[in-house]
C-alpha cells in the first residue's frame, strides 16, 4: 500500500511549486492528481493555491468520488486524468495548468518541438504533440488523449488545443519539473522567434545526453 499521507504532501509541494516557478497562468488555474494503486488517485479539489493535503480527494479510475470533496469544475476532468492513468499503468502523477507559452503552442495548434535542454534531460525527448480540442472532459476530448497516447507510446506530454498543458511522469516532483521545463521551453521557443527562430538539436543530442547523465551516475 502507498504511503497516502507522503503522497498527499509530494502532491501539494508540486502544486507550491508551480507556483514559485512562475508557470501558472493569470487565473491560477491547474488540476494535479497522483496514483494511489491501480483503481484510485488522489484529486486536487477544484483549486490549487494555498492547498492543503487533506483538501485532495480520492476518486476512483471509473469517476466515482470515494473520499473528500470535489468542486464541480474537478468533476469534470476526473475521465481527463483516468485516460491517462489507463494508457499508461507506470504513470504515478498527472498535472494539467494554462501555462501561457506552452498555451500559446495549444491555441496555434502547434507542436512544441523538443529544442532546449531541459526538455531533453527531464522527460520529454520528443516534440509534445497537440490532442484535437473537445470540450474540456467530454468524451470527446478524452479519447483524443488516448488516442494521441496510443500514437506517441513515449511522449509524457500533450497539449489540448485551444486549451492548455497536460503533463505526466513518475511522481508529483518529476512531472511538476517536466511543466516547468516545458514551459520555459515555450518561452524560449517564441522569443527566438525575433532572432531568425530556435534550430534544432544535432543528431545524437539524446544519445550525448543519455551517455552524459550515464557517466555522472557512475
Ligand atoms: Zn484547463
Amino acid at each position: 500500500m502507498p504511503d497516502t499521507a507522503l503522497v498527499r504532501r509530494q502532491l501539494v509541494e508540486a502544486a507550491a511549486d508551480l507556483f514559485t516557478a512562475g508557470v501558472m497562468s493569470h487565473s491560477g488555474h491547474a488540476n494535479l492528481s497522483a496514483r494511489l494503486d491501480d483503481d484510485r488517485f488522489l484529486l486536487t479539489p477544484g483549486f490549487v493555491r494555498d492547498l492543503r493535503p487533506e483538501q485532495l480527494a480520492i476518486v476512483s479510475l471509473d469517476g466515482r468520488l470515494l473520499e473528500g470533496e470535489l468542486r464541480s469544475v474537478s468533476t469534470e476532468i476526473i475521465a481527463m486524468h483516468s485516460a491517462v492513468y489507463r494508457a499508461r499503468p507506470h504513470v504515478g502523477a498527472i498535472i494539467h495548468t494554462h501555462s501561457p507559452a506552452a498555451t500559446a503552442f495549444a491555441v496555434a495548434h502547434r507542436p512544441l518541438p523538443c529544442r532546449t535542454e531541459p526538455m531533453l534531460r527531464f522527460g520529454q525527448p520528443e516534440d509534445v504533440p497537440v490532442v484535437p480540442w473537445g470540450p474540456r472532459g467530454s468524451d470527446v476530448s478524452v479519447r483524443g488523449i488516448a488516442a494521441v497516447l496510443s500514437e506517441r507510446p513515449t511522449t509524457s506530454a500533450v497539449l489540448l488545443a485551444n486549451h492548455g498543458l497536460l503533463v505526466f511522469g513518475p511522481d508529483s516532483a518529476a512531472t511538476a519539473h517536466l511543466v516547468v521545463a516545458i514551459e520555459e521551453s515555450a518561452e524560449a521557443e517564441l522569443a527566438a522567434v525575433a532572432l531568425g527562430g530556435a534550430v534544432d538539436f544535432p543528431a545524437g543530442a539524446l544519445a550525448a545526453v543519455q551517455a552524459s547523465i550515464a557517466r555522472a551516475a557512475s
